[in-house]
């Protein structure tokens, strides 16, 4: 089969199960110019996924916007640097159950079935090559190089100068970028598809920022001009796939000696998502009491992801290759020749660091949020662990609904919120596996597309039900005369 074979197929598919019609939702033009129904904010799998959920249900007037040039959105192509993904490859997501729009028949299309039983795990730029055709055979609404600078809730003086309706509860989203003509769009609802940093920033330690001149470090989600590091010796702090990685990738580059720096003794040998993936914890995780829930993250959060086998072994095969295991960096200073690093186990130069340590979750962190973070209940206001399992990073992520929804700290913040979803990678502690790896996805787009359904057609009950006592269109039109009647 042809990929044009495939695209006539999905096109078949979606006729067969009736998809798209004509929207249910009440349209909100306003004085300031169209409202979407939906805007969600990142284009990655996240964002592409919610919106063909939300097509599915015949909430037709959304966008997606995204920050990055069409086809590089994610980390995909910008930084990551792994040669597969993680993800095992049958692992199904924003198809949403329809066979043909799986990456299995995106594949096979292409290699055959041969060519799937030969794949052993997906090669990154592949992922990323599904993505698109996705959006394309999908025809998603889509807008690049459009960033969101920030969430502005309908304000009293908008309603009282006629610009928005009392309680119409949109949201002004203020944008840049270079596909931006506009400055502002309209919206009912927000997304916030916007991946695994859109929850909060990296992370990288005060020790290492404050102390240190840029040119002498990077995280691993900035660009790294490796031709610069060739034959020179690196440090990369963290015990995680992309700390292997970007060995891997520095080595490969013609860095002379990658050494990988890791806390803990031994590297994590269990990753809890494949156990996730079995036990009915993705799909049911919502249904948890929130004691349990808090538990299984922060239980998460300490035994996190080992590297991949193939990940670690090429990176050990490298010459060039050192680890040192029990060696948390304890103080860092820019000396004449690069970098001295001070461990328990010694003292080391270095010309060039690449820190690797993860990233904090917390609605305080993102600029686009400045206006309303105040009102946004984190889990800290909601719930108090023992001291057992308390985290601290866990407790400043936002304590959503089971659908994703925002809720408030104060009765106050509740108009302020209403509308509002977290669909990126700090929804992990209310909602678990979603925008946070592939493993997710496939049962968090419908729960976020029927939170925002409900909201939607509650928002509108009175008008629909309205609409529907006064409804009157004629169904049974059909006259009897005597003459119908049959003979015995
Ligand atoms: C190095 C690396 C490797 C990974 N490998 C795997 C893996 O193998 N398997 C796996 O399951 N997961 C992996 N992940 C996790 C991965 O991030 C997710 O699986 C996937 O990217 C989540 O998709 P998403 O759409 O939620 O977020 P993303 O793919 O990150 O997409 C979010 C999009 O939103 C855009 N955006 C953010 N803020 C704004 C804004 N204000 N305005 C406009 N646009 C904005 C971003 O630029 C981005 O394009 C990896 C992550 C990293 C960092």
């Amino acid at each position: 089969m042809s990929l044009e074979a495939l695209n006539e197929r999905v096109r078949n598919d979606l006729t067969f199960l009736s998809y798209g019609g004509s929207s249910w939702v009440r349209a909100k033009e306003q004085a300031e110019g169209h409202v979407y129904d939906v805007v969600i904010v990142g284009g990655g799998q996240s964002g592409l996924g919610a919106a063909f959920g939300l097509l599915r249900e015949r909430i037709s007037n959304i966008l997606i916007i995204d920050e990055n040039p069409a086809g590089q959105e994610g980390p995909w192509e910008t930084y990551a640097r792994m040669v597969t993904l993680r993800t095992p490859k049958h692992l199904t997501s924003i198809d949403l159950g329809i066979p043909s729009l799986t990456f299995r028949s995106w594949w096979e299309a292409q290699n055959g079935r041969e060519g799937w039983e030969k794949l052993d795990k997906i090669p990154r730029g592949e992922w990323m090559n599904y993505l698109r055709w996705y959006r394309e055979v999908l025809e998603l609404p889509m807008r690049n190089e459009v960033r969101l600078k920030l969430i502005e809730p309908a304000v009293q003086a908008d309603i009282e100068n006629g610009l928005m309706d009392q309680n119409s509860g949109i949201y002004r989203l203020h944008i840049e970028g270079p596909g931006t003509t506009d400055n502002v769009i309209l919206a009912r609802k927000v997304v916030l598809a916007t991946g695994i940093q859109g929850g909060g920033e990296w992370h990288v330690p005060s020790m290492i920022a404050d102390r240190l001149p840029k040119e002498l470090y990077a995280h691993t989600s900035e660009e790294i001009d490796f031709e610069r590091l060739k034959g020179k010796k690196i440090a990369v702090l963290g015990g995680g796939a992309s700390a292997f990685d970007n060995a891997s990738y520095a080595l490969a580059s013609g860095v002379q000696e990658a050494h990988v720096f890791v806390r803990r003794e031994q590297l994590p040998s269990v990753n809890p998502i494949r156990q996730m993936e079995q036990s009915g914890m993705i799909e049911r995780f919502h249904a948890l009491p929130v004691a349990d829930k808090y538990r299984v993250i922060s239980h998460f959060f300490k035994y996190n992801q080992p590297p991949t086998n193939d990940t670690f072994n090429r990176a050990a095969a490298w010459p060039g290759f050192v680890l040192h295991l029990h060696s948390p960096w304890l103080s860092v200073e820019a000396g004449e020749r690069g970098v001295l690093v001070q461990t328990p186990q010694g003292q080391f130069r270095f010309d060039y660091l690449i820190i690797s340590t993860g990233l904090l979750s917390d609605p305080a962190l993102r600029p686009e949020l400045g206006l309303i973070e105040k009102h946004i209940a984190r889990w800290s206001d909601c719930y108090q662990a023992s001291q057992e399992y308390r985290n601290a990073l866990l407790d400043a992520h936002p304590f959503l609904s089971p659908g994703f929804a925002m809720t408030s700290r104060t009765e106050q913040g509740k108009p302020v919120l209403h509308g509002l979803f977290m669909f990126n990678y700090s929804a992990l502690a209310s909602c678990g596996l979603s925008a946070s790896a592939i493993s997710g996805t496939r049962a968090a787009i419908p729960k976020l597309v029927t939170a925002i359904a409900d909201q939607l057609f509650l928002d509108d009950r009175e008008d629909i039900l309205q609409q529907f006592y006064t409804y009157e269109d004629q169904e049974f039109t059909a006259v009897w005369t005597p003459n119908n009647v049959l003979a015995e």
